[in-house]
Formats: structure tokens, sequence, C-alpha cells
């Protein structure tokens, strides 16, 4: 691969792994929302965006450390990475809670796979410490997770250089967590593309006239429809 134009963050990566869409929003148009769980996030990030190094029971930790992949097209920062009985593996700080979708992992993964191309070394696993329940959950870098490290490497850079919008998901469950949504607007996106607004009682419901989800804005968008059209 070709990277000498672009090189992605890796925090954008986490971004991509949620949803395309949204990758698009923050690194190809730099759209960036702030409510209260980003600004919080940011405060709490402040004790490793400090840098260098200190020691943690029997562990080294080197704190913001600069890595990227020119294989990969990837750069940015470890949160921590630490050193404990002869292993060293990256250790990333977030503000929620463990998730379903994996992309923390996903960036986790990549920061591994950035430090071993600096260091020649192999790193197996790393560690995702949440402030929401103050506890470390640990990552193994399966031949699975980093063969999707390398697939969205491919896709970040294809969008990067002029993929286009995507279109919104179709896991509303992601959009109802998703800092974004005010300016994505999901639902009035499907509906005014017939692609169908998803009921509360999760049944989908096509084009013009669909009713469910947020009802009060999918009837403003199918008010302002009849205007235009009629
Ligand atoms: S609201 Fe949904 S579709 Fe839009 S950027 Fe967020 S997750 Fe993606």
């Amino acid at each position: 691969m070709e990277h000498e134009a672009v090189l992605v963050p890796l925090a954008m990566m986490n971004a991509l792994a949620y949803c395309p869409r949204r990758f698009v929003y923050e690194f190809v148009q730099g759209e960036m929302l702030l409510n209260e769980h980003v600004v919080e996030g940011s405060l709490l990030h402040e004790g490793v965006d400090a840098g260098g190094r200190v020691w943690r029971d029997e562990a080294v930790q080197e704190r913001r450390v600069y890595v990227w992949s020119e294989r990969l097209g990837l750069v940015g920062y470890c949160d921590v990475v630490e050193e404990c009985e002869g292993l060293r593996y990256p250790v990333e700080y977030k503000k929620g809670k463990p998730n379903r979708w994996r992309n923390d992992h996903v960036q986790l993964c990549a920061q591994a796979m950035c430090l071993e191309e600096r260091s020649g070394g192999s790193i197996g696993r790393g560690e995702i410490f949440y402030f929401s329940v103050r506890r470390r959950e640990e990552v193994v870098f399966s031949a699975e997770l980093r063969a999707e490290v390398e697939r969205l490497a491919v896709e970040a850079h294809r969008l990067a250089s002029g993929g286009g919008l995507p279109p919104p998901l179709e896991q509303r469950a992601k959009c109802r967590e998703c800092s974004l949504q005010p300016l994505c607007l999901p639902d009035e996106v499907r509906l005014l593309g017939g692609v169908g607004v998803e009921g509360r009682g999760g049944e989908a419901r096509g084009g013009r006239g669909g009713r469910g989800g947020e009802e009060g804005r999918v009837v403003l968008w199918e008010t302002w429809l009849e205007e235009g059209t009629g």
C-alpha cells in the first residue's frame, strides 16, 4: 500500500470500526460535535495525555507514546505502553464501559500493530481501562482481529481519498449512542432515501408516509415532503 499522502489517526480507526459514515464526518469533513460525554472523556484523559514514565505496581508505564505504521498508513498515540514481566503491550483508557461493538478492540489492536512495526517484536494482548466500571478488560490480538484492522485500514484510505459519504447504519442501537446523531440525522436520511424507518416495535416501514421510531421528527419530514412535491 502507498500511504504517502494521508496517514489515518488511530483514533479514527475506532470511528471507522463503529460506523463508516462517522469516520467520514470526523476525519474527512472534520466534523466533531461536543457534548458532555465528549468533554468528560477529554478531562478523564488528561492524566495519560501528560506523558512521562511512571511505575504502577510491578509495571513500568510510558504515557502518550507516538507510534505509526508505514505499511498500514496509520499514525497516533498509545495512551500507555506498559511493560511487565518482560511483556510490553498497549493500554487504552476509555470513559465509558465495555461495549459489544469491538471498535475499542480495533483501535487497541491497531496500536499494537504499529508498535510491532516499530519494535520488530510480537504483541499478543493489550488492555482497555474503562472509567465507568473502573476496571481493565483484556484484549487478545487474534488473527481475526488483526485481519479486521488490515481490512479497515484499506477502507479508511479508500474513504479518505474521495470514497463519498456512506449511508446511515441499519444498527439503530449504535445511532442512539452516537454523538453525531444531530448532524447525521440517520432516520431522516433513511426516510428521504426511501430506505425506511424502523418502528418502535422493531418493524421496518418503508419510504414516504412511513411512521415509527422518533415519531415527531418523522412526521415533520413527511409534511415537508408533501409540501415540496404537492
Ligand atoms: S448516527 Fe448512526 S449512521 Fe450516523 S454517524 Fe452515528 S452511528 Fe453512523
